[in-house]
């Protein structure tokens, strides 16, 4: 195992969406491909904003996908939420011991200061740099009290946030691994909080905390993150450790090249699966958002993208996500599956709609005909009722038999020709169908397409359907002729 440790470090307070996960997606297969570890860490400091029941679907997504981490958080067969793993706990709301001993050691270098600024006190600060024109900061105005003044109103027990003693002039510089340096003004950082009131830790804090303890070596995150990059910077230096390589991943946006919204592709993954999306491709379909291999290829199983992955083929620009390209995607591994996997999926939806299937292999044929259609699962039901229940014969399906040009006679004389010609037939196989039937149409001068769609549309019902040689061979001779009965 590579000395390679990524994490995925969500906060339980929302939806596993696209953004998300795919930065899980990109941690996994980095992590793969470096023969690394990759490790879940929940960031549960902001206790407000908590959403019961968020990491559990967080969890669901990456076990959906097979990305389930090495190491930290996990969910059990049971539901509950475990841990494992030597740099535990991997919890934010456990750790809170260590956040306060390590802003102690900033406190005691002389690096952070407390500040006992009311909110009243930073309303009014705020309002006045405002009104002069001034972006809102915080003034700094504790940061050069005594430390005896400062240890005395602790002990009067008066509130207080640590905050950063930020270093005033001179420039910062990020290394990136995809944008290279940038560089920002320490003039123009804030004195940040690292401890709050209640003694949770800021999101800027408890994360380079724990990506230190961690020995986290590539922190891959969002670009909305890039701005908090140079505050992280300055923490490793103040505390003379050495950063991880920063990997800012390209933002997401919407087919309509907007950002993404709940309407437009920001739902949960989950429901991805519960439409019928494989995993693969949905996989696939993150992966590409915001890499690519350099070359034309489209498909990759899970392995072969983490041996192709690397982080200098992550792009800068926003990424696409297109909802064509994974139903096109989840189409091609609907193709590569046998049809007893086909059949396997279809099985739940057909259930769920009160279809009671007692033959797999008569199921397992009708998945072979419909393989080809499939763009997700939810299409099982509309694609394949017709092979479970007879149509209805209405006076919509007796004008849906009849092709352009014909009239209903014409039609029920065609039908009445091929049972007729059908019910000598004993060899019922695709074939044989084929064969005698287009051999008999020939024969009598009639046009293909008018015997054949009456057949296929008195079989299923419906306008698109598989072709009358795959129906009547599926459906069997009995049902066949029965199906096709009551137009004669
Ligand atoms: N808790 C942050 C989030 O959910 C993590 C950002 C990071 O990876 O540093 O976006």
């Amino acid at each position: 195992m590579s000395n390679v440790r990524v994490r995925f470090a969500p906060s339980p307070t929302g939806d596993p969406h696209l953004g998300n996960i795919r930065t899980a997606v990109f941690d996994y297969l980095f992590a793969k491909g470096q023969g690394g570890t990759f490790i879940l860490r929940v960031e549960d400091t902001d206790q407000a904003r908590i959403n019961d029941g968020s990491l559990e679907r967080m969890y669901e997504a990456l076990k959906w996908l097979g990305i389930e981490p090495d190491e930290g958080v996990y969910v059990d067969g049971q539901g509950i939420i475990q841990q494992r793993g030597d740099h535990g706990p991997y919890i934010q709301s456990q750790r809170k011991d260590l956040y306060a001993q390590y802003a102690k050691q900033l406190l005691e270098a002389g690096k952070a200061y407390r500040c006992f600024a009311t909110p009243e006190e930073l309303d009014e600060m705020r309002k006045a740099q405002q009104a002069a024109g001034k972006p809102p900061r915080y003034d700094r105005r504790f940061r050069d009290l005594s430390r005896e003044e400062s240890d005395k109103r602790t002990e009067a027990g008066e509130p207080f946030v640590i905050r950063q003693a930020m270093p005033l002039t001179g420039e910062v510089i990020v290394h990136d691994v995809i944008r290279g340096k940038v560089s920002f003004q320490c003039a123009d950082l804030d004195d940040h909080v690292l401890l709050k009131k209640d003694g949770y830790p800021t999101y800027q804090f408890a994360n380079v905390v724990d990506d230190h303890l961690m020995e986290i070596t590539h922190v891959l995150r969002g670009e909305e993150y890039v701005s908090s990059a140079p505050k992280n910077q300055l923490l490793y230096e103040a505390f003379g450790w050495q950063a991880p390589a920063w990997v800012h991943l390209p933002l997401i946006l919407g087919a309509d090249k907007a950002k993404l919204s709940k309407r437009h592709g920001a739902e949960t993954v989950l429901v991805y699966r519960d439409r019928g999306y494989l995993p693969e491709a949905m996989i696939n379909a993150l992966a590409f958002l915001g890499w690519n291999p350099g070359t034309e290829e489209e498909f990759f199983s899970k392995e072969q993208l983490a041996e192709k992955f690397s982080l200098e083929r992550i792009q800068k620009a926003a990424a696409v996500f297109s909802p064509d390209r994974l139903e096109y995607v989840n189409g091609w591994y609907i193709r590569q599956m046998t049809d007893a996997q086909v059949a396997e999926y279809m099985l739940p939806w057909l259930q769920s709609e009160g279809v009671q299937v007692d033959d797999m292999a008569y199921l397992e044929k009708v998945a072979g005909l419909l393989k080809e259609r499939f763009k997700h699962f939810d299409e099982t039901s509309a694609f394949s009722s017709f092979f479970f229940k007879r149509p209805k014969v209405t006076e919509e399906l007796k004008n849906l038999i009849v092709p352009k040009k014909l009239t209903f006679d014409q039609v029920q004389e065609n039908l009445r020709f091929a049972v007729e010609m059908l019910e000598e037939l004993d060899d019922w196989d695709g074939e044989t169908l084929h064969t005698e039937l287009m051999a008999a149409i020939a024969d009598a001068g009639k046009k293909n397409g008018e015997v054949l769609w009456p057949i296929r549309a008195a079989l299923t019902g419906e306008a698109a359907s598989p072709g009358a040689f795959e129906m009547l061979a599926v459906l069997g001779k009995e049902e066949s002729l029965a199906r096709l009965q009551p137009f004669l």
